[in-house]
């Protein structure tokens, strides 16, 4: 048996036995026998090779590593070498306080994390001159696509067409025109400048420098592309606008982007943080997510997610987009990344780096070779019969150049890795191919940003980015900032249907080896054969784990995959004649994202019914299936259910879309109850994600990085992105490649038998609590026999009727208990959904039913009229330190039953750095950027 499994399963076989008799079960393979229908289980073992220890899995994923082969890039289009400073890599990136938070949907344990990304929205809209900033989004290519329908929908114009700069990076324009094409927009690429004098178009978007280097002076554009009722979409570098004049000072509309370069390894692609900042105008339409400033309930300033209600789950189909996990380790890495390097620092970074250009340039000419463009940041691009010849003796020399074949050209980006001495290597490889010597010493040359698009504004102004520049300060901010945050390194966090489960140790250590973190997506495919194996072994793994026929790794999360395996269903309909199939039908139980997903692929949304169990209403989807047969495309559904119960009508249900031409969409963010046990493709999906940030260990990172991989029966692998007949969904052909080894780690630690015991442990997790809490609290939805799934439903709504006592104010209470809440009001208003995962010991399940328990208790009080409905802990709650230690105490509780009711806090205790945030307060005065530090003065 590997030595990994009881590592990551919490209970030990005592505790599982106590356990098992007291939910009614003899051993794990009983209760999964009670639990899961008959007719669900699948009858063969996982076929999966045998567990491995840990020291065993990292010693094969240290023998695919040295399969890839780093070389010096300067490949560019999008991603280039930076340095990820240690105190960032070692205190962030590598340290669970950070990796391991959930989103911050509750803002009073996220303080740390919330000011990070604010940080992160201060230093995009000073680089972009814009007014508003969020954080974030998935890659450049989706945040072009997603900058397109906001476009499309603010912009005066009523025309259809965008119109796409052909010198934007390639990958961006490929991810934008998959995005386009459902919707019904035309998408015109080519020359800019000329193709805006011609006919309508509601945006423009072009590239700031372009792809190959240039700098275009757009401003001359903007007033013209107004005039036309449309929107200017700028593409920018961040570090190249540490020196040019920003994009909001020269009409642009919408500003999108990577922040990779600032600290954040190329990776193979990601994951990475994109950004979009907008006009203030827009902001009520901005996707992603939007960090603000509010008060807490002692009026003192606190963070929180702003303009909540743009989330999928109220606006469902008509959700603007399907955001949902974005990029929040990777944007608090680079906002760090500025946070340390200060205004000055950047500015030397890029001075330092546009110099190694202008002196590459000048060592072209001194060679007579003429670089294509004059204006220039860090790219030059030059055209010579030699190119090919050039890019492969360069590359024989370690160095990756861009070549572009059809315009017999080559490119080379600098970055802050690189030094004078790469620059005469670029050069001598250029004279070994023209025979032309390279000059033995270049003059200073001066700088090729033309006057005009100099930066002339400050930027960064604010002390955050004035103050942290040792590495002692820096330490101290980071070390305060986690403080301040519940992650899974202080507490269990029973988010329903997130799975927050263990993030070994193990599973992350090959994140930063540099053999998977410094690839360029691009570079050539013999370099990345350590890559081709893990990835080819991973989708193996995950196919026989879903048992499906084919898997595609590129989704940068869930609802990525669902947009992408909606895509592949649609595709499919189209290559049968059946391109009219377009109804979507969708339980009212689903997530948020899939309403929203489905709208992105054009298709129309029927809401079908769940009964009083919260199971799928098989006769109203029958009927709603026959009504759309002609025009059924698919059908999006949970399993298990999202009310956490293993339906037993789920093979009907598919059989009835099948039978009338539809395809099935499983959404499998719940299959940590299914791994091992039953397979969603025989269930009957067609089609399925899976969460690698859910079910698979990758860390939630606070909101992202995350993996949505989708497995697709046979018959629609054709149709998987980016194999010829659907585009890509992602700007990477791996997307985040470089977080794969983690669930590679897992599957290979846990084995075929690991999985299935984590499977059911899961299960026994989620109905011990359920068998615990059910005196206390009415559990919602259960299934055969009287169990409940991976995760059980406590409804606070019969509470709430009699004393006012919310959802909400339990979930405030347990952060005095010092827990994180379960999911509130999902996927049933008024209830809390707890899902704690294979990987919470009984001490700490214990510990959260006591605590739910004398949560109770606290209720008790107030409906029996002990403590006034209005004055209480609970709707009090949290209490910081602050509103403690005060002189008077007027309240009808004592201090010491506000931060201490239970004993166990005493020895351990978690202390909330803010009171109950006001979220009306927040969004009607909205404030996205950091606060002058005068108003912390003040409260
Ligand atoms: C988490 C989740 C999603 C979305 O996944 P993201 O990676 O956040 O986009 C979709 N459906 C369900 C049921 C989920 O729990």
């Amino acid at each position: 048996m590997s030595d990994f499994l009881p590592r990551h399963i919490g209970p030990n076989r005592e505790e599982q036995m106590d356990m098992l008799a007291q939910v009614g079960a003899t051993t794990l393979e009983d209760l999964v026998a009670q639990v899961v229908p008959s007719t669900i289980i699948g009858g063969r073992r996982l076929a999966l090779p045998q567990a491995q220890s840990e020291v065993e899995a990292l010693a094969e994923l240290r023998g695919i590593a040295q399969k890839n082969q780093i070389f010096k890039s300067f490949i560019g289009q999008g991603y280039v070498g930076t340095v990820t400073p240690g105190v960032i890599l070692r205190n962030i990136l590598e340290n669970p306080a950070w990796y391991t938070a959930y989103t911050p949907y509750q803002p009073e344990i996220s303080q740390g994390r919330l000011e990070a990304l604010l940080n992160y929205q201060t230093m995009i809209c000073d680089l972009t001159g814009m007014d508003i900033a969020n954080s974030s989004l998935l890659d450049e290519g989706t945040a072009a696509a997603e900058a397109m329908t906001l476009a499309k929908r603010q912009a005066k114009s009523t025309s259809n067409t965008i119109i796409v700069a052909g010198d934007c990076h390639p990958q961006t324009i490929e991810v934008l025109k998959q995005r386009a094409e459902p919707l019904g927009i035309e998408v015109k690429v080519g020359m800019a400048h000329q193709l805006m004098m011609e006919g309508d178009y509601f945006a423009v978007l072009a590239q700031y420098p372009s792809t190959s280097g240039q700098i275009h002076d757009m401003g001359r554009y903007a007033d013209f592309v107004h005039a036309k009722g449309a929107l200017f979409i700028c593409a920018a570098d961040p570090l190249a606008l540490v020196l040019l004049k920003a994009p909001g000072e020269w009409g642009a509309d919408i500003v999108i982007g990577s922040s990779q370069r600032f600290g954040v390894p190329m990776g193979y692609g990601g994951p990475h943080a994109a950004f979009m900042a907008v006009r203030d105008a827009y902001k009520r339409n901005m996707p992603g997510r939007l960090v603000g400033v509010t008060i807490d309930a002692q009026g003192k300033p606190a963070y929180r997610l702003t303009l909540q209600t743009r989330e999928q789950h109220i606006r469902r189909e008509k959700a603007t987009s399907n955001i949902c996990t974005a990029q929040v380790l990777l944007a608090v890495m680079a906002s760090m990344y500025a946070v340390y390097h200060g205004p000055e620092g950047l500015r030397r970074i890029a001075t330092r780096v546009h110099g190694l250009a202008t002196r590459f340039a000048a060592g072209l000419k001194a060679m007579g070779i003429a670089p294509a463009a004059g204006q220039f940041f860090d790219t030059v691009t030059f055209k010579n019969d030699a190119h090919a010849a050039i890019v492969t003796t360069a590359r024989n020399g370690g160095m990756n150049l861009r070549h572009y074949a059809e315009w017999a050209a080559v490119g080379v980006t600098f970055d802050e890795t690189h030094t004078d001495a790469d620059v005469d290597a670029v050069l001598f490889a250029i004279s070994a191919e023209t025979g032309i010597r390279a000059p033995m010493s270049i003059d200073p040359a001066p700088s090729a940003i033309p006057d005009a698009l100099k930066r002339e504004s400050a930027m960064l102004t604010h002390p955050v980015f004035n103050t942290h520049h040792s590495e002692t300060e820096m330490l101290r901010y980071l070390r305060r900032l986690a403080d301040k945050d519940l992650a899974l390194d202080r507490t269990m966090i029973p988010l329903g249907s997130c799975t927050m489960k263990l993030n070994a140790t193990t599973e992350m250590i090959p994140v930063t080896w540099p053999e998977f973190g410094n690839l360029h997506p691009f570079a050539p495919a013999e370099q990345a054969k350590g890559y081709a194996e893990l990835n080819k072994n991973l989708e193996e793994m995950l196919c026989r784990i879903t048992g499906f026929d084919a898997v595609t790794l590129q989704p940068n999360s869930g609802a990525q995959g669902e947009y992408a395996g909606l895509l592949a269903i649609r595709a499919y309909h189209a290559s049968r004649n059946e391109a009219h199939r377009n109804v979507c039908l969708i339980p009212s139980s689903a997530h948020g994202t899939n309403p929203a997903s489905a709208q992105m692929c054009g298709m129309d949304v029927v809401v079908t019914k769940c009964d009083d169990n919260g199971n799928v209403d098989v006769a109203d989807l029958r009927a709603a299936a026959e009504k759309h047969s002609s025009k059924l495309a698919a059908l999006m559904i949970t399993y298990p259910s999202t009310h956490g119960v293993f339906e037993e009508a789920i093979k009907e249900i598919c059989a009835i879309v099948h039978l009338h031409g539809g395809q099935v969409y499983m959404d499998g963010a719940n299959l940590n109850a299914q791994v091992g046990v039953t397979y969603p493709a025989e269930l009957g999906a067609d089609v399925s994600h899976m969460n690698l940030h859910k079910t698979f260990c990758i860390p939630h990172g606070g909101g992202g990085p995350g993996v949505g991989p989708i497995g697709v029966r046979a018959h629609l692998a054709p149709f998987l992105p980016g194999r010829g007949k659907v585009g890509p969904v992602s700007a990477a052909p791996y997307g985040s490649a470089s977080i794969l080894p983690i669930p590679y780690a897992y599957i290979r630690m846990m084995g075929a038998d690991g999985l299935r015991e984590a499977t059911a442990v899961a299960i026994l997790n989620a109905n011990y609590i359920a068998k615990k809490l059910a005196p206390h609290f009415p559990i919602l939805y259960t299934g055969h026999g009287g169990f409940v799934a991976h995760e059980c439903i406590v409804d606070v709504r019969p509470i709430k009727d009699v004393c006012g006592i919310s959802n909400m104010d339990v979930a405030k209470r347990l952060m005095d208990y010092g827990f994180h809440a379960p999911t509130v009001s999902f996927p049933v208003a008024g209830t809390l959904m707890i899902e704690p995962t294979e990987s919470e010991p009984k001490v700490e399940l214990d510990r959260f039913i006591d605590a739910m328990i004398a949560i109770r208790e606290e209720i008790r009080a107030v409906e029996t009229g002990v403590w006034p409905k209005d004055d209480n802990p609970l709707v009090n709650a949290p209490h910081t330190t602050e509103v403690l230690l005060t002189e008077t105490w007027n309240h009808a509780y004592t201090r010491e039953q506000a931060a201490y009711p239970l004993p166990g806090l005493r020895q351990s205790k978690y202390w909330p750095p803010v009171g109950r945030v006001d979220d009306v307060y927040g969004d009607r005065n909205i404030m996205c950027t950091c606060p002058p530090l005068e108003s912390y003065a003040s409260a």
